[in-house]
């Protein structure tokens, strides 16, 4: 289906696989080779850690996750803080420590950048702004320095997505891209406009993924690739 609405390149979600087994990730290398895409990045299967005794499990799941970005060649896997909203503040860096700990030196060895993406109000994770996110990045980035995954929808929920970009440009490896409330667009809104006229002015070279809510039609999704497609044409041309 992806492919026969026009696209040539994929962001593998680990939403869509049912058990994480060995078997699993053969079947994903077969049918992501036999539709000819190329798997650009790939959604970690998150776990937003609610009380310490989860790390383990959450460590498994960044790392099965990591097994099947690099069996599908996958450069870039989009990650989030691993924390919940809920869990307290002292407790935040020792599970943020225990996690990531792991995850980026397994990463590393399996040639896979980590990109965390932030996070809406909605989520029940953390790291939702600059803020949160500085906090998580001044405990996680290590010897690797950790890349970004820029959510449009999600910033702008929050009002953070100038803020966002300023910040982080430097490490931004990917945008989820949607209309508010991963909406599919009609038309290009003027905060579309604003935010590919942003990454055009950081030089930005990456993927734009687009992340709609799963209520989206066939119809829905050819519409918003081509106001994207319309909008990036219109700005490259000036
Ligand atoms: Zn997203």
């Amino acid at each position: 289906m992806v492919k026969q609405l026009g696209f040539e390149n994929l962001e593998f979600n680990m939403k869509s696989v049912e058990t994480e087994a060995d078997t699993s990730i053969h079947e994903a290398e077969r049918l992501i080779k036999a539709s000819g895409l190329k798997c650009l990045t790939l959604h970690v299967g998150a776990l937003h850690v609610k009380d310490p005794v989860e790390v383990h499990r959450a460590v498994y799941y960044g790392k099965i996750s990591l097994d099947f970005a690099k069996k599908l060649q996958t450069p870039v896997m989009v990650v989030h803080s691993n924390i919940a909203r809920q869990l307290p503040e002292p407790q935040r860096r020792g599970v943020l420590e225990l996690v990531f700990g792991e995850l980026t030196s397994y990463a590393k060895k399996l040639n896979v950048k980590l990109a965390l993406e932030n996070l809406s109000y909605a989520s029940s994770g953390y790291g939702k702004n600059v803020g949160e996110l500085e906090e998580i990045l001044g405990i996680i980035d290590k010897d690797v320095v950790m890349g970004f995954t820029l959510d449009f929808c999600h910033a702008e929920a929050t009002g953070q997505t100038q803020t966002l970009l300023e910040k982080y440009h430097g490490r931004l490896c990917n945008v989820h891209l949607s209309n508010r409330a991963h909406k599919p667009f009609d038309t290009a809104t003027d905060r579309l406009l604003f935010l590919v006229q942003e990454l055009g002015e950081y030089g930005y070279q990456g993927p734009l993924t687009l992340e709609l809510g799963r209520k989206c039609t066939t119809d829905q999704i050819l519409r918003t690739k081509r106001v994207i497609e319309e909008v990036l044409q219109r700005y490259t041309k000036k």
